[in-house]
């Protein structure tokens, strides 16, 4: 089904900004003109605030957490930016598993499930999922979606 993807994460990212603490700001960019993409917008919710739940979760409050939608090419990209624990090089390659949690969450709470979930939907649309981090300095995910 064909929608408008800035149009639909805009309006998601002001749910879920509506939904944290009023002290927690998220900061985000979406083109300002449609780009249509076929999609199924459960499956893209899943995505786009799982990504997000997880910044917030793993970065204290008084640090941003900045999300980018934006064009590349025939590509779409979906960008969220943490400055929180990071990810040890060590667990990358497990990431995406059910339950597997890295090393470092210390007692922060978490199943193991939020990016196992978000892999599948990534799947389903037919993208990839990318993972930059650097313990102690943050996490950026993107999530390439082929238009
Ligand atoms: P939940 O099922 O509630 O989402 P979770 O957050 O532990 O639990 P995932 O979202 O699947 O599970 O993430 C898997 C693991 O990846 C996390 O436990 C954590 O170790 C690591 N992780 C994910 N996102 C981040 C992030 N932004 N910063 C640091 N670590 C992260
Ligand atoms: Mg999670």
């Amino acid at each position: 089904q064909s929608l408008d993807i800035c149009e639909f994460c805009d309006k998601l990212l002001r749910q879920l900004q509506g939904s944290i603490a009023r002290d927690r700001q998220l900061s985000w960019q979406v083109p300002q003109t449609p780009v249509m993409l076929n999609g199924d917008e459960k499956l893209l919710r899943q995505i786009f605030s799982n990504l997000v739940s997880n910044a917030l979760k793993y970065s204290s409050i008084d640090k941003p957490v900045e999300i980018r939608l934006f064009q590349r090419g025939r590509e779409l990209i979906y960008s969220v930016k943490d400055q929180g624990i990071g990810i040890p090089a060590g667990d990358l390659p497990r990431l995406f598993e059910s339950f597997h949690r890295a090393k470092n969450v210390g007692t922060i709470p978490g199943t193991g499930l939020g990016l196992a979930i978000v892999q599948r939907c990534v799947d389903l649309h037919g993208g990839r999922v990318e993972v930059k981090s650097q313990v102690g300095v943050g996490t950026q995910i993107f999530v390439h979606f082929p238009l």
